[in-house]
């Protein structure tokens, strides 16, 4: 649902809502915080998200200092309106400890699975363990290697999907995904700017 200010459940904590603040191009969870009737009409009328802080016991329109800010895409309440989810752009990391999550981890596991394969894929590219790793290989070898093996993956999910074999179709479909994120970090482009495009589509 759509939040607007009416028919919030501001009661159960003094006027605050927890407010939590998604990646809409990656899914990733990327901060909490707690919202105050003014707090979403703000969000809402700047388009940038704006929470009331509690330390700093005022409105804090997150950036405002840094500049990293989060531009509002929408913003919804849960079954009971008692909790704001809000999808966001970032124009930079959205943890003023410098991560891109305040909730990031080293192993990439509090990512969702495409996004933290990607990042996989770009720290196998800054460690350079072509011993060990296939997608460190793929990389050195160049655009081309990767770019032949997107072709040969495109190809066997096809005949994959024309055979109706479901299972193999998965397996070729991973393959497919894998391999595109390789080219992808190889033109050190990210999947976020693909999801963009989608995006964009989205709303024309
Ligand atoms: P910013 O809103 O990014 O300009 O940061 C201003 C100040 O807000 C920082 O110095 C931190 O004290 C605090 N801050 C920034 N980002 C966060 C965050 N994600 N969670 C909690 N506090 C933050
Ligand atoms: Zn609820
Ligand atoms: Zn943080
Ligand atoms: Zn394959």
């Amino acid at each position: 649902t759509e939040a607007t200010t009416d028919a919030l459940d501001f009661g159960k904590m003094d006027g605050l809502l927890p407010a939590i603040v998604q990646h809409v191009l990656t899914g990733e969870i990327l901060m909490q915080g707690f919202m105050n009737a003014a707090a979403i009409k703000a969000t809402l009328q700047t388009e940038k998200v704006t929470f009331f802080s509690r330390s700093k016991d005022r409105l804090w329109t997150k950036g405002e200092a840094s500049g990293n800010y989060l531009e509002l895409v929408s913003a919804h309440t849960d079954c009971d309106r008692d909790s704001i989810l809000i999808m966001a752009l970032p124009a930079g990391p959205t943890c003023h400890l410098g991560s891109r999550s305040c909730f990031s981890d080293d192993e990439h596991l509090a990512t969702p699975v495409l996004q933290g394969l990607a990042d996989t894929i770009h720290s196998r590219r800054q460690q350079g363990d072509e011993g060990s790793s296939y997608t460190a290989q793929l990389l050195q070898a160049g655009i081309k290697r990767a770019a032949q093996k997107v072709g040969e993956e495109g190809v066997e999910v096809a005949l994959a999907a024309a055979a109706g074999d479901d299972q193999e179709l998965l397996n070729e479909s991973a393959d497919l995904l894998y391999h595109l994120l390789v080219v992808l970090e190889s033109r050190d482009l990210s999947l976020a700017q693909v999801l963009k495009v989608l995006l964009q589509r989205r709303q024309a």
